[in-house]
Order: structure tokens, then sequence, then C-alpha cells
């Protein structure tokens, strides 16, 4: 059933109840106590399945110092679970500070396959999934977020990102501003659940889906994109030295940030000041 001294990460349903897998419930069913980023979540999907079992929360705030109490329990033979709120542990979600403790401490981690929403969406998305990125959640300030898209402008596997419905529409603003309107894309939203859609297109169809009915904004989202093609020798350094003219540009003078990127880059420097105040007046 369970070995001793063993923490398992176990994956709990995004959505729909019926995705618990028969081993999560044996595993849960098993070991002594079951550390939870939400208690009261995973207290509720126990009951569910005529589970009881002590529960312990481990989130950010104190998950440095309860991982180290979770370690010694390990380590006098007691066996425990990991679960997020939902989907996979350690996935944009709690736990790496206490897999990383227990690996110090010689103690065994094992996971358990299941629901994970990045790879859920990616299957059904249409996009390719030889190779792909997973970016998790974007900053909250457009600023931030533009300039981290900026950084993975020239990114040739697939996007992978995480959103709120608060966020949604303005992080689609910012996608289409830095990778253009026509970069394939897809997104994923409520999955398993009553509303669920994968939706595939371009940034701007799906711009345009959410905005044909606000009710579609609502709920959680998975936002994939295209990567960029592949690019010769020459396209590559001029996209090199537009991506690190686009860091610079806010610490520099564009003369200094332009001549600074060509140098690092070999993409030419006049190109490079051109690209700069486009850049600027598109602000
Ligand atoms: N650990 C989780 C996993 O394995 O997917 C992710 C946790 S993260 C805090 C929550 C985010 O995952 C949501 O904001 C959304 O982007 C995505 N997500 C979770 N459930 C989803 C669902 N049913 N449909 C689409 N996206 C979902």
């Amino acid at each position: 059933m369970v070995v001793a001294g063993t923490l398992y990460i176990v994956p709990t349903p995004i959505g729909n109840l019926g995705d618990i897998s028969a081993r999560a419930l044996e595993v849960l069913g098993a070991v002594d106590a079951i550390a939870a980023e939400d208690t009261r979540t995973t207290a509720r999907l126990l009951q569910h399945f005529g589970l009881h079992k002590p529960l312990i929360a481990l989130h950010d705030h104190n998950e440095k110092q309860r991982g180290a109490l979770l370690v010694e329990r390990l380590q006098r033979g007691e066996s425990l679970a990991l679960v997020s709120e939902a989907g996979t542990p350690l996935i944009s979600d709690p736990g790496y500070s206490l897999v990383a403790q227990c690996h110090q401490a010689g103690c065994r981690v094992l996971p358990l396959p299941g629901p994970c929403a990045a790879v859920a969406a990616l299957s059904a998305a249409g996009l390719p999934t030889d190779r792909f990125v997973f970016e998790g959640f974007l900053p909250a300030r457009s600023s931030a977020r533009r300039s981290q898209l900026q950084g993975l402008l020239r990114e040739t596997r697939t996007l992978v990102f995480y959103e709120s419905p608060r966020r949604v529409m303005e992080c689609l603003a910012d996608l289409q501003a830095v990778f253009g309107r026509e970069r394939p894309a897809a997104l994923a939203k409520e999955l398993t659940k009553i509303h669920e859609a994968v939706i595939s297109g371009t940034l701007a169809t799906l711009e345009q889906w959410l905005q044909d009915d606000s009710q579609r904004q609502q709920g959680e989202f998975v936002l994939m994109v295209a990567g960029a093609p592949a690019l010769d020798e020459a396209a590559s350094s001029e996209a090199e030295g537009q991506r690190l003219l686009a860091l610079l540009i806010d610490e520099l003078p564009l003369k200094k940030a332009a001549a600074v990127a060509a140098s690092f880059t070999g993409a030419g420097r006049n190109a490079l000041y051109q690209y700069g105040l486009s850049l600027r007046q598109g602000e």
C-alpha cells in the first residue's frame, strides 16, 4: 500500500471529482497524515470519498518550518501525502521547499501521476507539444508582464501560462502587443467543469471569443502561445538585439541602449535605434 518514511505527491481533481485516481484514494487512505495547501478544501475532498485523515496546513508562508517537522515525522517512519488545493502539487502551488528538504534529509519522495491543468490544456490545444515552456503566472503589473514577455519573444517552444479571470483580458492584450495579433494560440478554460472550453486560433481570435460573451471571461484559464519560427543567423541576432534593447530601454538612454544591444548581439545599431523609437511610440 504505502512505504514507511515516504512522502507521496498526490494530484487531486481540477474540477471533476471523477478524475481522482484509484491509487490517489488508496494512498490518501493509507498514509499517516496529509499535508495540504488548503485544509478546508482537502477536508471536503476526503469527506466526499469517505476518508478521514489528520491534515497539516502547508502553504507558502509556513513551508520552511513545517517542512522540517514533516521531515522529522518521515524519519520516524511515518508515511505522508502532499496535496494542493487542486491539480498537481508544486506546479504553481506549494511543496517545493518540503520536497527539497526531504531529498536533503535522504527521505524518499514518490509522485503519483494525475490532473494538471497545464498538461491537460496542452493535450487538447492543437499547438506543438514536442517541446514546451511552462511559465506559470505572469506578473500582475502590465509593465512587468510585458518585459517578461519580451524576454520570450524569440522562444521557439510552445509557451504555457496560467491566468486568473481578473487579468485574462489584460494579459491577452499584452501577449498581442509583444507577439503580434496573428501568433497561433489556444486557451483552455474551466477544464473538466460545466463551462469547460478549449479554443484554438490566434491571439486575436481568442480575444474576440472572450469579448463576444463576458461570461466567457469567468473561470480559470490556461493560455498557450505557439513558439516563434526558428530564424537564420542574421535574423536571429537582430531578434536578440531587439530583445536586449527592450530590456535595456527603461534603464539607459535609447542611443546608449541601442549601442550596448548592438555590440552584445551583432545586430545593426541604427536598426535597433529605430526599433527603440517604435517601442517608445507604442507606449
Ligand atoms: N497545481 C495546479 C495544476 O496542477 O494545474 C495549478 C494551481 S494554480 C494555483 C491555479 C491555476 O491553474 C489557475 O489560475 C488556472 O490558470 C489553472 N487551472 C486550474 N484549474 C483549471 C481548470 N479547471 N481549467 C483551466 N485552468 C485551470
